[in-house]
């Protein structure tokens, strides 16, 4: 199938309430341009220099996700405009974005990334230093980030049961978050392995790379 056919099957297939990230990186221009023609404004990378590239690249409609881990060192190559930052994973982090934001005199938007995934490899925080962090005076003075939810990747497992759970007990953490939060709604959970199971434990947003654009080739 193509990557329009591929854009397209997919939006018809998930709830209204779930928004689509089409993760390009390391894809040409030309792919994200043919997704872009379909409607699509949605896309994710993981890689600083690439979206910077892009960003300049292509066109400025695009909401652009930073999905990837990032170093503070690198936060201000993409404050001008990034759209959402989802693997915020320090409050160091958090505090040099809210430093670029200021800089560049906006609000950016981030996405605390939780760690739930049984494997010693990912990036995140824990429940509890999510917690700490939101409740610390020192979070409420940052007045140029703006947490909107969560952000997490489940175990690199064929065992849909272990993913099932992971995703369960972030949804649970999530909700009672978001109850005093209101503005902290967004989950982020769900790539082309293990978004239908996301969805079902309370995803509202997926991030899809291989599903919509094909297999990766990371020799280039
Ligand atoms: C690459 C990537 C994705 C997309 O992965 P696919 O399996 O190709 O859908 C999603 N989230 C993050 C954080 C990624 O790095």
């Amino acid at each position: 199938m193509s990557i329009t056919q591929n854009i397209l099957h997919l939006k018809n297939s998930i709830p209204p309430t779930v928004t689509l990230i089409a993760v390009s990186k390391t894809k040409p221009n030309a792919f994200i341009l043919e997704a872009y023609e379909t409607g699509h404004r949605h896309f994710g990378e993981n890689y600083v220099q690439e979206l910077a590239d892009k960003y300049q690249q292509l066109p400025k409609d695009i909401n652009w996700h930073f999905i990837g881990h990032l170093q503070s060192n690198k936060v201000k190559h993409i404050a001008s405009f990034v759209y959402l930052i989802h693997g915020v994973d320090s409050f160091s982090l958090l505090k040099e974005i809210n430093k670029q934001a200021l800089k560049n005199n906006r609000v950016i938007n981030c996405l605390l990334q939780i760690y739930i995934a049984q494997e010693e490899t990912k990036f995140g925080l824990s429940f509890v230093e999510v917690e700490t962090i939101l409740n610390s005076t020192e979070f409420k003075e940052l007045k140029n980030i703006a947490i909107k939810g969560f952000m997490a990747m489940a175990s690199n497992t064929k065992n849909e049961e272990q993913i099932r759970k992971e995703f369960k007990l972030l949804n649970e953490f999530a909700k009672s978050f978001s109850s005093s939060h209101s503005s902290c709604s967004i989950l982020s959970i769900g790539m082309s392995a293990d978004y239908k199971i996301a969805i079902h434990e309370g995803s509202t947003m997926i991030r899809i790379g291989s599903s919509i654009f094909g297999e990766r080739d990371y020799s280039m």
